[in-house]
């Protein structure tokens, strides 16, 4: 059985020190080896951004593919070979901005993957602008006078569109992001897993220590369910969308494979829709 060293290859991670998509990357390594996976049964597929090139860091197919594109890429790869586990991942300027279509289409189709995104609130590889994900009023230069655009709710949006797996973590929390991951990669159908993973070089506002000052973890929330939707979009709405933990889960909806298996030439059963 493979160990998370087996998902490490010999590439060194070119990431600023301090960035936080080396927890994420570790996250993966770990949670492919706890989900029972072997480096020639995962695929790894980003896209563009200094956390797309994650898919070169680790030990399985991978494919750095193009801007805002992960996720086509990875559906294609799933459908092609339904046997692999399929993670798309990137940054959230490709998944939430020009790649945010595909986004929603992917969560709507419930088609089994696993979607990390690495939210710094910024644009990192282009040495800083402002993203959909940073708040009103963020200064970059491509905003120095404060953006005048809300920052986009991306997990609300997730639930709206009718997503299974809504899940949200924070980089330096190598425990629970390794849950989560392990959990997506189980779930049946789209898992999507915001994690915030600061940008030590661009990002001055939204720090390590600030994500630990406004950051309330899930678990902290008596009685929170995260099979109830309602509950979920209302926790998200009452904390601006800064919380950790599984949000949403939706175990019953039929995934696009299985529903692609009881596809034949009459098509879908009743049961089968269900
Ligand atoms: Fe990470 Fe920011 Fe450096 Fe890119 S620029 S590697 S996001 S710290
Ligand atoms: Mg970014």
């Amino acid at each position: 059985m493979a160990t998370f060293k087996d998902f490490r290859n010999k590439v060194k991670p070119n990431w600023c020190p301090g960035c936080g998509d080396f927890s994420v990357q570790a996250a993966i390594q770990r949670a492919a080896a706890n989900a029972g996976l072997e480096p020639d049964s995962l695929a790894v597929v980003s896209g563009i951004g200094c956390s797309g090139r994650i898919s070169g860091y680790i030990n399985s197919y991978g494919f750095h593919g193009v801007h805002g594109r992960a996720l086509p890429i990875a559906q294609g790869v799933k459908m092609a070979n339904r046997d692999l586990t399929v993670i798309a991942s990137g940054g959230d300027g490709d998944g939430f901005a020009i790649g945010m279509g595909h986004t929603v289409h992917a969560i709507r189709r419930n088609i089994d993957i696993t979607y990390i995104v690495m939210d710094n609130q910024i644009y990192g590889l282009t040495k800083g602008q402002t993203s959909p994900r940073s708040e009103m009023g963020f200064k970059t230069k491509s905003t120095p006078g404060g953006s005048i655009e809300s920052a986009l709710n991306v997990m609300e949006t997730a639930l709206t569109a009718g997503a299974t797996f809504v899940a949200q973590s924070f980089s330096s929390d190598l425990k629970e992001l390794t849950s989560l991951i392990e959990q997506g990669i189980n779930h049946k159908g789209f898992s999507l897993i915001n994690v915030f993973s600061p940008c030590v070089t661009f990002n001055k506002v939204n720090t390590y220590d600030w994500f630990k000052d406004n950051l309330t973890s899930l678990s902290a929330i008596e009685g929170y369910d995260s099979s109830n939707r309602m509950q979920a979009m209302q926790t998200l709405m009452e904390n601006n969308g800064l919380v950790t933990g599984l949000i949403y889960q939706d175990k019953e909806k039929k995934s696009y494979q299985e529903l692609v298996a009881g596809y034949d030439e009459n098509g879908l059963s009743k049961q089968d829709l269900k």
